[in-house]
Order: C-alpha cells, then sequence, then structure tokens
C-alpha cells in the first residue's frame, strides 16, 4: 500500500498530474536534450540477445561467428563504446569518427557463458539491459553474476521489470504501469548491485511518446529501440536504432556492409509515431539535401519490398507504401540508397507495431 502510494506519488510529480507543481527533473538529462548534436559522429549499435544456442536462430549467434566479427573489428580499428558513452559522443560537440556498440539484451546464461569470455578476450567494452524479474530464474542470468559482469567492464542498462508488452495495456493506465515497472527494475538493480543505469532499452523496441518522455524525465539520458540503421544527429536519443546480430543478419559479410552504413538523414518523419492504425501504412520521409544516387534507393519490408514515390517538385521528399497488408505484429520498413559516387550507402529503418486489439 505505501510503495504504491510512493508510485502515485511519484508518477504524479513526472506526468504532473492532479494539483502537482513542475515535473522532477532529477539529471542532467531533460536538459541536454536541447543541445545541439554532433554532425561529425555517428555510430554502430549492435543488438545480441542469445550466444551459441543454435535452436534459437532469431535471436542467437554462434561463438565462432561472434569472434570472427569482434576480430573484425579490432582489425580494422574500430573504436568499441558502451551505450552510455556513445550518447555522449552523440551529445558532444568535439569529437568526431565512426564508433561501435555492443549491446546485449535479456541477460540470458548463454552471454556469460560463451559471449562474454570473447568480448574479455577483446577488451571491448559492451552494455548489457536486464529485464530484472526473471534474473536468477530459468536460463537467466543471476544477481551474482551480473555483479561479476558489472566489475568487468559491463554496463547495466534498464530493460524494464517484466518485459511486458506495454502497448497492449489500456492507454488511460499504460504510463502509469509502465513508470512502476521501470521504476521497480531501477530499484532492484540498486539494491543487488549498488547501481543506477543511466541508459534504458524499450522492451520488443516498443514505446509510445508517453513512454518515451517517462523515460526521459527519469534521468535516463538515452534508449536504445529496436529497428536497424545508423545513430547520428539525425536519431532520437530516447528511441536509437541498432542492427540485430544473429547467425543469419550477423554473417561476415552483412556484417561489414552493416558497419559500414551512414545514417540517411531523415529531417522529419510523418506519421512520427510508430503505432499505425492503418494497415498497410504509409510513410513520408523528408530526407537532408545530400548528394544520393535516388536511381539506386531500395526499400524492403520482411518478405518483400515496398514502393517508393518521390514528390514531383521535390525529390528529397519520399513516401514509402506497400499494397499488401502487415500480417504480424512488428513490421519495418528499411531503406537503403547509395551516395551519388556510389562510394557509400546510407540506411534507415521505421519500425511499424500493431498492438493487440483491446
Ligand atoms: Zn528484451
Amino acid at each position: 500500500m505505501i510503495i504504491k502510494l510512493l508510485y502515485t506519488i511519484i508518477i504524479c510529480q513526472l506526468l504532473a498530474c492532479g494539483n502537482t507543481k513542475e515535473p522532477v527533473s532529477n539529471s542532467p538529462a531533460e536538459d541536454s536534450v536541447e543541445v545541439e548534436l554532433n554532425k561529425e559522429v555517428e555510430i554502430i549499435g549492435l543488438l545480441y540477445h542469445r550466444f551459441n544456442e543454435s535452436k534459437y536462430p532469431s535471436t542467437s549467434i554462434s561463438k565462432v561467428l561472434f569472434r570472427q566479427q569482434l576480430s573484425y573489428l579490432k582489425k580494422n580499428q574500430f573504436e568499441v563504446l558502451n551505450f552510455s558513452d556513445a550518447i555522449l559522443k552523440l551529445r558532444s560537440k568535439d569529437t568526431q569518427g565512426k564508433y561501435i556498440v555492443i549491446t546485449i539484451d535479456d541477460a540470458f546464461n548463454s552471454f556469460m557463458e560463451h559471449g562474454f569470455p570473447i568480448i574479455k578476450e577483446f577488451g571491448f567494452p559492451a552494455t548489457l539491459f536486464i529485464n530484472t524479474e526473471t534474473v536468477g530464474s530459468g536460463d537467466y542470468l543471476s544477481w551474482n553474476d551480473l555483479k561479476i559482469l558489472a566489475e568487468n567492464n559491463i554496463e547495466i542498462g534498464n530493460h524494464t521489470h517484466t518485459h511486458d508488452y506495454f502497448l497492449d495495456m489500456d492507454t488511460a493506465s499504460r504510463q502509469q504501469t509502465f513508470f512502476e515497472d521501470v521504476y521497480l527494475a531501477q530499484e532492484l538493480i540498486k539494491s543487488n548491485l549498488n547501481l543506477k543505469p543511466s541508459v534504458f532499452a524499450f522492451p520488443y523496441g516498443e514505446f509510445d511518446e508517453g513512454m518515451i518522455e517517462i523515460v526521459k524525465k527519469m534521468g535516463f539520458i538515452g534508449a536504445a529501440a529496436q529497428n536497424s540503421g545508423v545513430m547520428s544527429v539525425y536519431s532520437d536519443l530516447y528511441a536509437l536504432p541498432r542492427f540485430p546480430m544473429t547467425d543469419h543478419y550477423g554473417k561476415l559479410e552483412l556484417f561489414s556492409e552493416k558497419i559500414s552504413m551512414k545514417a540517411l538523414p531523415v529531417i522529419r518523419k510523418v506519421p512520427s509515431s510508430t503505432i499505425s492504425q492503418i494497415n498497410p501504412p504509409v510513410l513520408k520521409l523528408i530526407l537532408g539535401h545530400v548528394e544520393l544516387d535516388f536511381n539506386q534507393l531500395q526499400c524492403f519490408i520482411q518478405g518483400g519490398n515496398c514502393d517508393v514515390t518521390q514528390s514531383g517538385n521535390d525529390p528529397y521528399t519520399i513516401q514509402i507504401s506497400t499494397n499488401q497488408k502487415l500480417g504480424s505484429r512488428r513490421h519495418l520498413y528499411t531503406i537503403t540508397v547509395p551516395s551519388k559516387d556510389n562510394n557509400q550507402w546510407y540506411w534507415y529503418s521505421h519500425q511499424w507495431v500493431f498492438p493487440a486489439d483491446k
């Protein structure tokens, strides 16, 4: 009862509900959102889940391939950062270059057994996003394991307590439920590891604007989504893209292609939301004026291609559509396009979510 009351007070402060005063700001994050982002920095986020668990092909990567990927990074002298340092680079005005971030979601045992020893061997940092409800049960790491990882250059991030499908919840209660869940995870990490995570990852990469506001106001400096793409000045710091890395999508040839991508400069997208009431949805993008060879532009959705039309007056305004109804919960529209001199490819993707009907 007391905990419930505490939650209600805090959520009211965060959401400025009732008669409460100004929303609480407990970190520099809220102010820093306005800081001009660094145009010279691009960061490739890599997203892993399970290691050497071939019975989960959609989320697992073999030890052999993971080692090959890290060898490639080392050989090509990429600088690898953890997620919070990547965000600081994006916010910084005086750094430049291309960086890599290794992130692992869900904290399965196989990370400790197969993934972490390889990361340690290469001396790279990484960020592990943990959902606290399952810690120590089934095939999830224990608090003791997490403590060892945290002492060995693995940053711990918040991935909620329950790892729930928050978008399936009633919109009236969603924000409060989400806040309570993230808050509880933060408390458990603090009491078990004596750490206060500064970064967050949305379960399944699903969110709405209200959830992003809560993550900002709780003091996190940035958050990860699950659509593929390159982090840059054009990214929302609270919905940063990551390339999923599995045995299929992480094959060395594809891996080297993806880490050589640049961020397509999307100045504005309509709609801004990932949730669509219309199926199939239409996405409009307004692009920055970099030199692009639009003749080679490609558009993909799962299992096929999508259609792209350019506005008659302005080739940098494009509309993406498909005539097929999208059949499952989450879909990506992915765009790739080369520079005019063909030396560089740009990448952008937008995730659509169709929450379960209520
Ligand atoms: Zn997850």
